[in-house]
């Protein structure tokens, strides 16, 4: 069986024993093997440190940029071969899984723009200079420096490629050398992309490593000058950020975790619309998109009691066209989930949620998912989302969705939203201006981004599940806390905010400010 090594110290390293297996989700064959056991990861980190760290700082950010638009056109090279793979391991459907690939060339492109753009410095000058004195000349001015650490990157299962490509951007263009370490399940494209990239001889030695396996006592190494970006479940956020080397060093964690995002549908939307429209469409993709096994899925919808009976009845009809089935199959629109041990994980969440909710379309199965873990999708109605609060606090990943009743009343909307205590996105559909700017300012404390849905951009509008790398990524509470991507702001989790005092012309010519 395939072994899948592990890049450390700018050689590739296999680690002993039999490790953890991967599965081909649609047929549950095993497909390969990865394991970290025996590989020594403090002098993983210390190289990259030691050797990465001062070559990626030593490069401008149009240098950097450029390492990222070159590692993206070498990803993009072997799109059809990682396209296969994907479908291998993930189990997507083509479509889903160039979702997934050209989510990640296309974000390491724009982040290669962006380096462009910032040009030939190495640090960021953050705002104007101040006069902090009396006198013009005692000056302050913002700085932002790469850390002297590495960026360690774990990532969930659910986007192998563009989980990698999203981190890698931003730590690269702010000098950081960084570790990747993929969900295992789901590590197969993500090992293939790491032998193009260390192929592509395009990353400076010691600036990129990659841990395929389990993540051992990695965190244990960690120092005060490191970063841990991590996706993935809420209580393994946990785990991390409470670790005590973790703690004792006050080591940066960003967290990008569950959540229950939502739409709300504005009393003003008619049936049949055009913002109707948009809303079902969208909707539909949320709930079939990669087996509804995206972060950014939408779980919950508030709409007008009298908008219920419509949204089903136009749901049961677009639903009827994503049928789950093997994802070799091009007439398939919809795969199974990414691995197989999740099916009883989910069957059990849609057993829970049809305990206070009632099932509107599809069913529970009732296999055990041992020959394709494929869930048709479900769609819930809850009559009384005030009282039931697993609606708002199961994240159920699998294809499913949960009607709800609300006033039409924006503030309530908001907070039925914000009973979610912190989501990712949050939509509204409605062409009311002041319903919409009633909502939205009650949707953003809670929500890192809102995308408010209507008919003026129902050409337009890619949906509230796609991530753009222009726009951050992440949200507040059990989402996580965190913030990624966004442009420019989302180099700052790589670099320290110093302010610096002094004399003005000394400090204008140190900076060339
Ligand atoms: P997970 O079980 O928390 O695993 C995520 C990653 O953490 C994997 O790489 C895993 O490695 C690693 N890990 C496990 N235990 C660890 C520990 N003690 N210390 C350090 N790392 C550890 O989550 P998942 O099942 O892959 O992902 C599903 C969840 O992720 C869902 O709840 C989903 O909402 C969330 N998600 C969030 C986002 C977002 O951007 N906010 C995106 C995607 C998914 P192994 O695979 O080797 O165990």
């Amino acid at each position: 069986m395939l072994e899948l090594k592990s890049y450390l110290q700018d050689e590739w390293q296999s680690g002993s024993g039999d490790g953890a297996t991967l599965f081909n989700p649609a047929n549950g064959e095993a497909i390969a093997r990865a394991s970290t056991t025996g590989l020594d990861l403090g002098a993983a980190l210390s190289f990259a440190r030691k050797e990465g760290g001062p070559a990626l700082r030593e490069l401008s950010f149009a240098q950097r940029g450029e390492i990222l638009t070159g590692l993206s056109k070498a990803i993009h090279s072997h799109r059809s071969e990682l396209l296969e793979i994907s479908t291998l391991n993930t189990g997507t459907t083509l479509k889903d899984s160039k979702f997934d690939i050209d989510g990640a060339t296309g974000t390491l492109a724009a982040y290669g723009a962006l380096g462009a753009e910032l040009g030939e410095r190495t640090f960021l000058l953050d705002g104007d200079g101040l006069q902090v004195g009396r006198s013009p000349r005692f000056h302050g001015q913002h700085i932002q420096v790469p850390l002297r650490g590495v960026a360690i990157h774990i990532n969930a299962f659910n986007f192998p490629a563009w989980g990698f490509a999203e981190k890698l951007a931003c730590s690269f263009l702010a000098g950081m050398p960084a570790l990747t370490k993929p969900a295992t399940g789901t590590s197969l494209p993500s090992h293939r992309i790491a032998e193009i990239v260390v192929d592509s001889g395009l990353c400076p030695a010691g600036s990129w490593s990659f841990l395929c396996g389990s993540v051992g006592d990695l965190l244990s190494h960690t120092t005060a000058q490191d970063v841990v970006a991590f996706t993935g479940s809420a209580q393994t956020a946990r785990k991390i950020r409470s670790q005590d080397r973790i703690v004792e060093q006050s080591v940066r964690v960003n967290a990008e975790a569950d959540s229950l995002n939502a739409m709300v549908i504005g009393p003003d939307v008619e049936p049949g619309s055009d913002t109707w429209d948009l809303f079902i469409r969208e909707l539909t993709r949320e709930i079939t998109q990669k087996s509804g096994q995206k972060c950014t899925a939408t779980r919950r919808v508030f709409l007008p009691p009298n908008l219920i009976d419509p949204a089903v009845e136009a749901l049961r009809e677009s639903l009827a066209e994503f049928p789950a089935g093997l994802p070799t199959d091009d007439s398939v629109r919809m795969g199974p989930l990414s691995t197989p041990d999740q099916y009883p994980d989910v069957v059990e969440g849609l057993r829970q949620l049809a305990g206070v909710a009632e099932i509107a379309i599809g069913s529970i199965p009732d296999g055990d998912g041992a020959n394709g873990a494929l869930i048709e999708p479900v769609v819930f109605v809850c009559k009384d989302p005030a009282r039931a609060s697993l609606v708002h606090e199961l994240e159920v990943f699998g294809p499913c969705c949960t009607l709800m009743p609300y006033s039409g009343d924006p503030i309530q909307g908001g907070e039925m939203v914000a009973r979610a205590n912190g989501c990712l996105v949050a939509t509204s559909y409605s062409d009311d201006l002041s319903f919409c700017r009633e909502l939205l300012f009650e949707l953003a404390p809670w929500n890192g981004r809102v995308l408010l849905g209507s008919k003026r951009i129902a050409e337009h509008s890619t949906g509230p599940g796609i991530v753009l790398p222009q726009l951050v990524h992440g949200g507040p509470g059990r989402a996580g806390g965190g913030l990624e991507l966004g442009g420019l702001r989302g180099l700052k989790l790589y670099m320290q905010t110093c302010a610096v005092q002094g004399s003005r012309p000394m400090i204008e010519k140190i900076l060339d400010a």
